[in-house]
């Protein structure tokens, strides 16, 4: 037998009706705030990568699924969206009115190599939403809101977001080097990564998983002293209208997460009382320019539908959706009628379900238990135009017209 590979998973029974689910909540809110969709390759030039998640991040030293191609390219499966939907935008020049802002969303499965673990795989997908052109506050609320309203829709309720500001460029860049100094003098109570990232990538020290404890951190500068006048400002209208949104969230100055391409707000949806991180995201005003395209602010972010899928499973009743009809029958004259009666009802939006199976009686009715209303065929009814309807619940039967019976059906369900 050849088994599924590590960190991959195969997704079915209540699973997969969750997933389904969740991509029918988001399909729908999407189109509430108006965004449109987009699918973009599930492998991209490994350049784009390097260039947009970061040389220096985890994500690309060390977690993707890299290799050349018969034809000699360097590729990479995408181990997040928005790079290669910030590649689409610039290459299909989706830009072209300068005032219209840009509202995309994706869905489609991700690829790192990470070690899996709860929560961790190393291919999962994330569902997540893009915004290009606007530098609005308001938009950053409108985003953060989504994702929040998404949640609540899906019951999950239980959750706040977690929101900080990296500032704009100048203070981004004060607050890494005050972080540098500080950081120095405690280079050898750091872990192995720290110790590196102290060089490449100081933010990223903050949300360290192995440091975070240690009394040094606690002490370490925080970014409201480095913050400009205007940053400063920008952040407090986000908070006045997440809560004209009624958003819960939370400030969180070490939250600076693990992508390199972040300025001003950055957040993430977190479990309250199993501290799960569902999603996020953030504003990415430099990186279309990074990425050789036009200056175009942007905000997104995503969320991981396995860990929703997990959180739905584990917290809510997922019911079991009943059959209306189950056609009963057993030669194949009776099946004959099976089949077109059960084409009949299904066009009338009425879920049914035939023998396929060759059963017997006695295993039809067993099957047919969760089903509202059984259709008993005989051939000595049929041969008069007639069908036995029975109610599986109180057990009564009537006959009913063969050329009546969507419209009857419709009538009682
Ligand atoms: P990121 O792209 O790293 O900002 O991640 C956004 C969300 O995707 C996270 O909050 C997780 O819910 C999910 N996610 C990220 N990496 C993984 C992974 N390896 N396995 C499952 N979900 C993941």
């Amino acid at each position: 037998m050849i088994n599924r590979q590590k960190g991959t998973y195969d997704i079915y029974g209540k699973e997969g009706k969750v997933l389904k689910q969740i991509s029918y909540v988001v399909d729908a809110y999407a189109s509430l705030y108006n965004y449109d969709y987009i699918r973009t390759p599930l492998f991209e030039a490994t350049e784009l990568y390097h260039r947009s998640v970061g040389e220096n991040t985890d994500i690309v030293s060390k977690e993707t699924y890299d290799f050349k191609d018969r034809g000699e390219r360097n590729i990479t499966l995408r181990p997040e969206g928005t790079a290669g939907i910030t590649r689409a935008l610039i290459e299909n020049k989706l830009y072209g009115n300068r005032n219209d802002t840009i509202k995309l969303y994706y869905d489609g499965t991700m690829y790192r190599y990470e070690r899996p673990q709860s929560g961790r795989n190393r291919e999962f997908t994330q569902v997540g939403v893009e915004v290009f052109n606007s530098d609005d506050v308001m938009i950053d609320a409108e985003v953060i809101s989504l994702g929040f309203n998404i949640l609540r829709e899906l019951g999950i309720n239980d959750v706040e977001v977690h929101i900080n500001t990296l500032g704009d460029k100048e203070s981004r860049s004060n607050y890494t080097e005050s972080l540098v100094e500080y950081f120095k003098p405690h280079i050898n109570n750091l872990c192995p990564d720290c110790q590196k990232r102290i060089n490449t990538n100081p933010l990223r020290i903050l949300d360290c998983k192995v440091d975070r404890e240690m009394d040094i951190f606690k002490n370490a500068p925080k970014i409201n002293d480095y913050l400009s006048k205007d940053s400063m400002e920008r952040f407090k209208k986000l908070e006045s209208m997440l809560k004209i949104l009624d958003v819960d969230y939370v400030i969180d100055n070490n939250l600076v997460r693990g992508l390199d391409y972040y300025d001003h707000v950055v957040f993430e949806y977190i479990t309250n009382y199993s501290n799960v991180t569902l999603g996020g995201g953030g504003r990415y005003n430099h990186l279309v320019e990074q990425l050789g395209g036009p200056e175009l602010p942007a905000v997104g972010f995503a969320f991981g539908v396995e860990r929703l899928i997990n959180e739905i499973i584990n917290n809510q009743e997922i019911e079991e959706q009943k059959l209306d009809v189950y056609i009963m029958s057993i030669n194949e004259e009776e099946k004959m009628h099976a089949l077109e009666i059960s084409q009949n009802l299904r066009l009338n939006d009425i879920k049914t379900e035939i023998n396929g199976n060759n059963l017997s009686m006695k295993s039809q009715f067993k099957i047919a238990d969760n089903a509202k209303f059984l259709i008993i065929l005989n051939s000595e009814e049929l041969n008069k135009g007639l069908v036995k309807v029975r109610d599986n619940a109180t057990k009564e039967e009537v006959s009913v017209d063969e050329s009546e019976i969507a419209e009857y059906m419709l009538g009682i369900i």
